[in-house]
Parts: structure tokens; C-alpha cells; sequence
């Protein structure tokens, strides 16, 4: 049947966006080679995270965390129940600008350690001791999730690299940031003791590892949200500059920093859309697995990818109208939200993504022709970057070698809105699993997938608790 010119322009800008079979298997072998290499030297990938046991579930007793990344603290603690169950409570408090900017490293960490001793007083009351009274041994452990470039040495100590994301405290960098706090808390006699220096990702894989239910072993956490990174079980001995280390496990938990990998584009798929994406962005040429995959990017591929129809179909009669004050009009003005609301709209009216055109983009006089052709875009980018998400994983489940290992099953610990939300993403991302011929349809049945909400919160808490038994 012949379609229409418009469905054919359409069709035209989602092959842009094709990620076939033979592709997927040439990113996994690439994806794996890049995370050796990563893993031979000490670079911006690969990073050692310290972390040598992950948790079984009858892990019990309350940590405390701190979760510093962005205009937001948030502080909370942990009560782990022994089975596989957790009763968390949060505060979260808006960063002053003046503490993140110009301030010094004694009223930013002051500040945190101000946060904790609030948030202790408020829920537990004179229950907490304090540090005159106490022997080592009734501290609370504190896990730290520190969001900024380090450099980190031990489980509990890491120098800032450099600040980002809006800080700028200049006796922070070269400095121990567990240290820093620590003295802060001690100051004010708060019975806390840091013990641990966390990532979110790694915090991701050990909470999938307390909580899953059928207590498989946990061989990845990711999270595909604003950004995306994944952390994994790696043997010791393939850690280049901790090889001869020795843990009772064998292993250590990796941040793989996955939205780095392959920057130089051996492999990952380049449109003009994604060229128009980095050229724009704030770190051209860096992050590029993540530009193509992540929420805080696929909006924005969406918004190029529908301007281009416009422009291809301008000369046919009513298309649509672009109201001036479009959101297609304003860089990084979409949220991809509305790709999981246009993906999951079944109807044939397509009355949702019509309303979705309309309200939210600022786009009028649609037909269902129009939200047809829209539609077939918001699928091809969803689907190219649920595809490349499964690279990701499928080159893990290699580099880990776990499906040679005789367990029966496997689990990953995911977060993030793309994998809770966009309908299809894991069913694609699957796809690619079932492609690689290592992995196939019964190495792909061997891999569960499940949420590991609050990750960063309930994992620090319980690396701090894991780091806390091993000193
Ligand atoms: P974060 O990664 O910041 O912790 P999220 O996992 O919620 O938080 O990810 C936020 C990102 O996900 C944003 O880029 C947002 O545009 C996108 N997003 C939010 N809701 C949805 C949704 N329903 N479907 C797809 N993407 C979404």
C-alpha cells in the first residue's frame, strides 16, 4: 500500500535512528574491550569502588547517608531488617547558594554535618547518644554519596578532582572529603562516623542485592534517568592497579562510568540529530554513549528530530501549526516524559499524543496522520536508545562471565525513569540480549530485572554498613 508523503518523511528520520542485529553485536564486542582497557589503567572509566562484598539480604541494624550531587541534601537513614527488607526515612534541604559558591570547606561540610544533626534529633530524639558517652562501637555508620569528580583511594577516603554542577568551594579540591565532614561532625559531638565514600550506581547493585527477592546473585546495577552508569562484580585480578589486592571475596564493585564509554564513536550510531545534540551541549564530544540514551538528552533528539518533519513537509497542506511559544522552539525545552506519554498512546485515535501536541508542545491543528508520523519518530528514539542500553548490559553479562558460573539465574538492580516509565524500553533492551550469540534467548531467560528505588540512599547506607564490618 502506498503511504502518504508525510508518513514517508516520517519513516525517512526514523531510519536515521536504526540500531540493527549485526550493529549490536559489533557495540557489545567493542563495549567489552573498551571496559578491559578501561579496567588496565586508572582513567575517567572503570573506576574501583572499594566495595568487595555485596550484602545477602539478613544484613541488619541503621546506617545513615548523605547524598551530595546537585542544589539538593539529602540525608536519611536506613533501618535494614534482616530480610531483605528496609524502613527508610529522608530530609531533603535546598543548598544555600551562598554555601555552594565562594563559601569554604568548613561551612559547606559544617552545613552537612548541621543537616545530620538535625535530622537525627527530629527522628530519633534523645535517643541519640552522644559521642561523649559513646565507645567506637555505638557510632551510627554514615555512607557518603559524593557526586562530584574524586579521586578515590580506600572505601573511606577520596580528594576532590574538581567541583561541577554549579560549586564552587576552593579549599575543598585535593582534600579528603570524608575527612572534612568527619571533623565537622566531631566538632559537634554528632556520634557519627563516616565509613564509607559511595556511588550512586554501586549503591544501585547493593540495594538489588539486599532486596531481591528470589536472593540471586546481583551481577549489575544501573540506572537510566537523567543520565545513565552502571556498576558491576569484577574479579580483583582483572583490576589493573589493584590486582594484587586481596578480599575474601575475590571481587570488587566497579563504577563503570559507562556514559563515557566509546566517545571516540568506534561503534555508537551518529545522525545529524545526535551531531546537532553534542555540538550544543555543555561538554561537546564527551558523554556520548549518554547523549544517545539518557533522559536529560532524548527530549531534546525528539525536538530536532520533529523540527526536520516540519521543515520536510512545510509545502503540504495543513501539517500543522507551531503556536510561537512551542516548547519545539526552546533548546532542551522538552521533557522526555512526553516520548513515554506519545510511546504508550495505543488508541488509533491517537487522541493522547494529539493532546500531548497541543498542550504540552504547543503544536495545534495536528491530524492523526501528524501524531501518526510523530509517533513513528518518539519510537525510533526510544528504541534506539532502549537497544543501546541493552549494549551496555549485554557487554557487562560477557565481562563478568556469568553465565558460565553455575547459577541457575542472574538479577539486575535498575533505576531510573527511562526503565520505570517508557513502555517497551526493557522488552528492547532485551532484544539486544537475546542478539548477542553468547548470551541468546537462554542466557537472556537466565537474567532478572528489577527496581532498586531509594539505590542511593539505601546503598550507601548499606556500604557504610559493609565497610563498617570489615575495618
Ligand atoms: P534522576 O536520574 O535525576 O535521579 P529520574 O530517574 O526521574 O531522576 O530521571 C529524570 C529524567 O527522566 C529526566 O530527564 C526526565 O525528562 C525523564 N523522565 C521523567 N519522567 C519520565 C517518563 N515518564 N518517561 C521517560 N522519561 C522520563
Amino acid at each position: 500500500m502506498a503511504i502518504s508523503p508525510l508518513a514517508a518523511e516520517a519513516q525517512a528520520i526514523a531510519a536515521e535512528f536504526d540500531f540493527g542485529a549485526e550493529d549490536g553485536r559489533r557495540a557489545v564486542r567493542k563495549f567489552v574491550a573498551q571496559m578491559s582497557a578501561g579496567l588496565a589503567k586508572d582513567g575517567d572509566t572503570m573506576i574501583p569502588s572499594y566495595v568487595t562484598a555485596l550484602p545477602d539480604g539478613t544484613e541488619k541494624g541503621i546506617c545513615l547517608a548523605v547524598d551530595i550531587g546537585g542544589t539538593n541534601l539529602r540525608v536519611c537513614s536506613v533501618e535494614l531488617h534482616g530480610d531483605r527488607t528496609f524502613t527508610i526515612k529522608q530530609n531533603k534541604t535546598t543548598i544555600p547558594h551562598n554555601i555552594r559558591v565562594g563559601s569554604t570547606a568548613e561551612n559547606l561540610f559544617g552545613f552537612i554535618a548541621e543537616q545530620v544533626e538535625i535530622f537525627l534529633r527530629d527522628n530519633y530524639g534523645s535517643h541519640v547518644p552522644s559521642t561523649a558517652t559513646l565507645s567506637k562501637s555505638d557510632h551510627l555508620p554514615l555512607g557518603f554519596t559524593f557526586s562530584f569528580t574524586f579521586n578515590q583511594t580506600a572505601i573511606n577516603r577520596g580528594t576532590l578532582i574538581r567541583w561541577d554542577k554549579g560549586f564552587d568551594v576552593p579549599g575543598v579540591i585535593g582534600k579528603d572529603v570524608i575527612q572534612l565532614l568527619q571533623d565537622e561532625l566531631d566538632k559537634r559531638n554528632i556520634p557519627v562516623r563516616v565509613t564509607a565514600l559511595a556511588n550512586d550506581t554501586v549503591g544501585t547493585l547493593m540495594t538489588r542485592s539486599y532486596t531481591s527477592p528470589g536472593g540471586h546473585k546481583c551481577i549489575l546495577g544501573a540506572v537510566f534517568g537523567t543520565g545513565t552508569n552502571g556498576a558491576y562484580v569484577e574479579k580483583l585480578s582483572n583490576i589493573g592497579s589493584l590486582s594484587s589486592r586481596k578480599s575474601p571475596t575475590g571481587e570488587m564493585m566497579v563504577n563503570t562510568e559507562w556514559c563515557s564509554i566509546d566517545d571516540e564513536l568506534a561503534v555508537l550510531p551518529t545522525n545529524s540529530y545526535d551531531d546537532a545534540v553534542d555540538k550544543t551541549s555543555s561538554n561537546p564530544g564527551y558523554t556520548m554513549f549518554e547523549k544517545r540514551v539518557s533522559g536529560y538528552y532524548l527530549g531534546e533528539l525528539f525536538r530536532l528530530a520533529v523540527l526536520d518533519l516540519l521543515a520536510r513537509t512545510k509545502h503540504q497542506a495543513h501539517v500543522a501549526t507551531v503556536r510561537s511559544d512551542s516548547a519545539l522552539l526552546q533548546q532542551s525545552g522538552i521533557d522526555t516524559a512526553i516520548l513515554s506519554t506519545i510511546e504508550g498512546d495505543l488508541d488509533p485515535s491517537l487522541q493522547a499524543t494529539r493532546n500531548c501536541l497541543k498542550e504540552q508542545l504547543g503544536v495545534e491543528h495536528t491530524t492523526t496522520e501528524f501524531a501518526s508520523a510523530v509517533r513513528t519518530v518518539v519510537h525510533a528514539i526510544g528504541r534506539r536508545a532502549a537497544r543501546l542500553s541493552g549494549v551496555a548490559i549485554a557487554a557487562v553479562v560477557l565481562k563478568s562471565e556469568c553465565l558460565s558460573q553455575g547459577d541457575s539465574h542472574f538479577d539486575i538492580g535498575v533505576e531510573g525513569s527511562l526503565i520505570e516509565h517508557y513502555p517497551g524500553f526493557e522488552r528492547h533492551l532485551r532484544g539486544i540480549l537475546r542478539e548477542i550469540p553468547e548470551i541468546g534467548q537462554t542466557g537472556e531467560e537466565r537474567i532478572h530485572m528489577g527496581l532498586a528505588n531509594d539505590g542511593a540512599g539505601v546503598g550507601a547506607a548499606l556500604i557504610a554498613m559493609v565497610a563498617d564490618e570489615e575495618e
